[in-house]
């Protein structure tokens, strides 16, 4: 789908935040290909093309641990995230808190540290490259349960204590995976460790499950934003708490189509609902490779379906930052490139060429 051409090319240079992709989900499937091959890992198509082809949630996640499956080194983590960061900042990416889920790679004896040099080592050479900038968030999988998540909170503070390669780099935590059988309480041990050594805090929450999940996720485990959030509209009081507290949704409308199958089309997803509430409720990617996407590509997408100008993505932009984590200096500099990229890149208007706010120098 498309919008007017001028719009679509200012949506794709626009500056943007993301704060809900899984690194694991930007895996180019080539790379899937490579890696499989120098790991030995079986896969179950010839044609590199053909990996990321499901149509269910239940495929879906078999896909995914495919795709974890081939990252058995830590040079493999160095080369997954200098891609995903260099794919971003391709199409406008100017910060993004990224998710990492490492349960399974732990649970096969591979060591945080590693994974968390690897990623860092190729985050920067992407970051020296491009400009973007990416912090990670440790993100738990429910399927491994609470203790697996404690232990990981445990031995992220001892990396960034001990100031091991990377770990400043990981600047909070959250859960992912299966919501079914899950309660968030069990997991308000791992957060409360988290939250106590200063590392920030988020949770998916409310795909599956209803609004009162989704409040205890912040009464609980202290969650700062919400992945996802999806059923918070069905109850008033919890969505009128969301709007006065601003506590953000990170919101993925596309990844709800094709991942989640919540909605038969875009037209038919609850996002305008939200943003009309008044909830801060950002645009993200969730697994971009995964679903045939990128960050431009879901801005256009979702000003299609809901016929909204150029200002109002720029609105939905400048929600990213203010839901972001950086610190306030570093966001007044994003935000005031992002004000500044609405004038420059507004379509229609004349081309400023060497404008500032094309610059891609993200904040520091
Ligand atoms: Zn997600």
């Amino acid at each position: 789908m498309s919008g007017s051409p001028n719009l679509d090319e200012a949506l794709e240079r626009l500056p943007k935040v993301e704060l809900h992709c899984h690194v694991e989900g930007t895996m180019r499937a080539t790379t899937v290909a490579e890696l499989a091959r120098a790991n030995g890992v079986a896969l179950p198509v010839a044609d590199p093309t053909e990996l990321y082809r499901y149509d269910s949630l239940t495929g879906f996640l078999e896909v995914f641990w495919l795709v974890q499956s081939v990252l058995a080194t830590r040079d493999d983590w160095a080369r997954l995230g200098y891609e995903s960061a260099v794919d971003g900042a391709a199409h406008g990416l100017a910060y993004r808190e990224s998710f990492f889920t490492p349960a399974r790679h732990l649970a096969a004896g591979q060591r945080l540290g590693d994974v968390v040099a690897g990623l860092d080592e190729g985050l920067a050479a992407a970051e020296a490259e491009t400009g973007v900038v990416v912090r990670l968030i440790l993100d738990f999988d429910r399927d491994f349960g609470a203790r697996a998540a404690e232990e990981q909170v445990d031995a992220l503070v001892e990396l960034r204590r001990a100031g091991a390669p990377g770990a400043e780099r990981v600047i909070g935590v959250g859960y992912d995976s299966t919501e079914i059988g899950q309660e968030p309480g069990w997991y308000a041990e791992a957060f409360g460790r988290a939250g106590a050594a200063g590392l920030r805090r988020t949770a998916h929450q409310g795909e599956d499950s209803g609004p009162a999940a989704i409040a205890a996720c912040v009464d609980l485990l202290g969650a700062e934003r919400i992945d996802h959030g999806l059923s918070i509209l069905a109850d008033h009081d919890v969505t009128q708490r969301f709007v006065d507290e601003q506590i953000a949704l990170t919101v993925c409308p596309s990844s709800n189509i094709r991942i989640a199958n919540a909605f038969p089309t875009l037209a038919d997803h609850v996002y305008p609902e939200m943003r009309s509430r008044g909830l801060l409720a950002t645009l993200n990617t969730d697994d971009p490779s995964l679903t045939d996407l990128d960050l431009g590509l879901e801005y256009r997408n979702v000003a299609t379906a809901f016929g909204w100008g150029w200002d109002q993505m720029v609105d939905i932009a400048l929600d990213g930052v203010e839901a972001c984590w950086l610190d306030p200096a570093a966001k007044a500099a994003l935000r005031a490139r992002t004000e500044a990229a609405r004038e420059a890149l507004r379509p229609g208007s004349r081309p400023q060429v060497g404008s500032d706010a094309l610059r891609p120098d993200g904040p520091t």
